[in-house]
């Protein structure tokens, strides 16, 4: 077993080691069952696209407020937050600078984030662990660290509801949006889908799109979604995305990329895949395709792809939700073999997804007076696979991927020919289509 020891971020008041647990009813006025189903949260219900069947079977009130910009919202509701001091420490207080040079890394000196001295030992050679009910988890976070609950709307509007009991329908299990009490940036919170569902660290086609949708909603590129597999610095295995706001564009954003001409599968989707050119990380980027969905789970086959051949990665939705960057990563691995050099080491820092997109997270003044360049190159070559190992892994990704449109499109196909037909002659298709899944995955497990 191979593990690291590191400080864990501490993501919510009520991870602290010093809390106690208290009786059956609660009173904490938690997100577990105890406290949920007869709680009151406030909804944000955002604007399904046309065709898709709503999710939350809200009735809306007819008397509507004007509706509201969705990023002003989160960005009130957050500083309201902050107010309450429910922070570890003021972020608005940490210093940041752009690094000089071709990149434009950015550098944010944060001693607030680390202050929990003491190490924990970190499991990363698995990227999928099965949920631990006795470990921290987003079911024992406070209720006033949750901004509102987010769910698609099931008309053509985004509604915002600042109080909606959560008992709407039968075992409903909220999407929420929660502050993170230790944030890099202003604005920084964590979207945990379906929190009662105790899901694992484990990106799926609904939660990977209701990310993308939360990119899109907030409609400002300066708000960026990002997601850590376990083994890729994801400190809590409950399913859970970041986000912030952040007025600057990141490296990776700006970073030259060339088009990969892909197999029909992907292209009949109309998902561009591309390869990032001349960036310390080597990685892909997904955009286009005729909807949301189609970027969105073009993507989601990739990241199934890399949890299941055990590759650490981390994924960062970009451009309202338009671009999305795939980058498989080794930093931890390397860490744990001994590979990784004490300078690199010394500075602590966890190359998670905004580190890899170029904003430098530092806990120490004189690593954030001596940021360089080089210095954050080094750091970034370290966390990307090699350019053999790469190549290999995206050959595979993009199989994967275009071999998986291919079969979604042959399994709606099949639907549709059942309707007509009411015949299983798509019987054996489908047994085809998966005999071509399980190629994949043997060919991963030589991969290894
Ligand atoms: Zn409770």
């Amino acid at each position: 077993m191979l593990t690291i020891k590191r400080v864990a971020t501490v993501l919510s008041n009520y991870q602290d080691d010093a809390y106690d647990k208290q009786e059956v009813g609660c009173g904490r006025n938690c997100l577990g069952n105890c406290c949920i189903p007869a709680s009151t949260l406030p909804l944000y219900a955002f604007q399904k696209e046309q065709d898709d069947s709503g999710e939350y079977g809200e009735i809306y009130p007819s008397e509507e407020q004007p509706k509201p910009s969705f990023l002003n919202l989160l960005l009130e509701q957050w500083a309201d937050r902050m107010r309450r001091g429910l922070f570890r420490y003021d972020v608005t207080n940490c210093k940041s600078k752009i690094i000089p040079g071709k990149y434009g890394f950015i550098a944010q000196l944060n001693e607030g984030r680390h202050l929990k001295k003491r190490s924990t030992e970190f499991r990363i050679d698995q990227v999928l662990q099965p949920f631990d009910d006795s470990k921290f988890n987003f079911t024992k976070v406070g209720q006033e660290e949750v901004l509102f609950r987010f769910e698609q709307s099931n008309d053509c509007k985004s509604h915002f509801l600042a109080s909606a009991p959560v008992t709407a329908k039968p075992n409903y299990s909220p999407n929420v949006i929660a502050i993170n009490v230790s944030p890099i940036e202003y604005g920084h919170v964590l979207l945990i889908p379906h929190v009662l569902d105790c899901l694992p660290q484990r990106i799926d086609h609904d939660s990977l799109l209701l990310a993308i949708h939360l990119a899109k909603e907030a409609a400002d590129p300066f708000f960026r979604v990002g997601y850590n597999s376990l083994g890729a610095f994801a400190t809590i295995n409950h399913l859970h995305f970041q986000a912030y706001y952040l007025e600057v564009p990141f490296p990776i954003e700006k970073a030259p990329i060339q088009r990969i001409s892909t197999e029909k599968g992907l292209q009949d989707t109309g998902v561009i895949a591309s390869q990032l050119l001349n960036y310390p990380v080597r990685g892909l980027v997904f955009e286009g395709g005729k909807s949301t969905q189609d970027v969105s789970d073009v993507v989601a086959n990739t990241c199934i792809f890399l949890q299941t051949s055990n590759i650490p990665f981390n994924v960062l939705i970009s451009d309202c939700g338009k671009r999305v960057f795939l980058l498989p990563q080794c930093y931890a691995e390397k860490q744990a073999i001994g590979e990784v050099s004490q300078e690199l080491l010394h500075t602590q820092v966890n190359p998670a997804v905004w580190e890899i997109g170029g904003h430098m997270v530092l806990k120490r003044r004189e690593d954030y007076d001596d940021a360089s360049e080089a210095y954050a190159r080094r750091l970034l070559a370290e966390v990307s696979l090699s350019e053999e190992r790469f190549q290999e892994v995206k050959a595979y990704i993009l199989e994967a991927a275009a071999l998986q449109a291919t079969n979604m499109k042959e399994t709606e196909v099949n639907q549709a020919e059942d309707k007509v037909y009411q015949k299983g002659d798509s019987l054996s298709k489908q047994r085809a289509a998966s005999q071509a899944n399980q190629r994949v995955s043997y060919d991963c497990m030589v991969l290894q």
